[in-house]
């Protein structure tokens, strides 16, 4: 009942022009494939009119990279969720580890992130791991779940399924190192079960869970296979057209 989902999250690179060349390509791409797999790009701000507008009409959705807390304010250099939605915008990345890691994103401001999400009709890609130390200390369950609790905590059980999660161990993002599918799988089993313990049971059964972390071409098939993975959420492998369709090819 979980359809796959594959969201290229092409971080800082790619401006308009260039995120324009690259969407056509995954137009080209996927046009006429079977509709079995959901399929989007999340590209930097400046460039979602120029995505949006190319991508309308083929099913390839759109997602921003991160949104403020609040609809609109004094908040200079700020997006908020309802200035995505205006542009066309249907998801939006929240908590990636480089927002954790780089720029202060606590635990409670992904919370109102994900709230700010609902209140602007955006649709939460959350995202969640442990760094390398964390598994090293084997707290990579305490740190998974404490991120969920606290970033899903207060949603009704209705709200979840609309939020799709990401497994992104802060280990395999970018570094070429990926988690093994059973590491993998692993650790989504924990997170279903985490559901099911704290919801009811239609909300587990329905959430979708993505794997992140140097997803490719070549290792994307052996991680889908798992039958917790539902999706991945790639980034350096996003930003070349061939290799981010055989991801999806391998998702199909
Ligand atoms: C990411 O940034 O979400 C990610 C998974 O990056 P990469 O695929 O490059 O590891």
């Amino acid at each position: 009942m979980r359809r796959k989902f594959i969201v290229g999250n092409w971080k800082m690179h790619k401006g308009p022009a260039d995120a324009d060349t690259l969407a056509e390509a995954l137009k080209r791409g996927l046009a006429g494939r079977d509709a079995a797999v959901d399929v989007g790009v999340a590209p930097p701000f400046l460039s979602l009119p120029a995505v949006v507008s190319r991508l309308k009409h083929t099913g390839i959705v759109v997602a921003g990279q991160n949104l403020h807390p609040e609809m609109q304010g004094a908040y200079t250099g700020e997006i908020s969720g309802e200035m995505l939605r205006q542009a066309g915008v249907a998801y939006c990345l929240v908590g990636h580890s480089e927002r954790r890691q780089l720029f202060g994103d606590t635990d409670a401001l992904v919370e109102k992130r994900v709230h700010a999400c609902f209140r602007a009709g955006l649709l939460p890609i959350l995202c969640v791991g442990e760094t390398l130390a964390e598994r090293e200390a084997g707290k990579e369950v305490e740190v998974v779940t404490r991120q969920l609790a606290s970033a899903l905590g207060k949603l009704h059980a209705d709200q979840i399924p609309s939020v799709t999660l990401a497994y992104e161990p802060v280990w395999a993002i970018g570094t070429g190192r990926t988690a093994s599918p059973l590491q993998a799988q692993d650790m989504h089993a924990t997170i279903r079960g985490w559901l099911e313990s704290n919801f009811p049971a239609f909300v587990a059964r329905s959430t979708r869970i993505q794997y992140g972390g140097s997803v490719k071409g070549s290792n994307a098939a052996e991680l889908l296979r798992m039958p917790d993975i539902d999706g991945a959420l790639v980034g350096g492998a996003a930003l070349n057209a061939e290799e981010f369709l055989q991801i999806v090819a391998a998702a199909g």
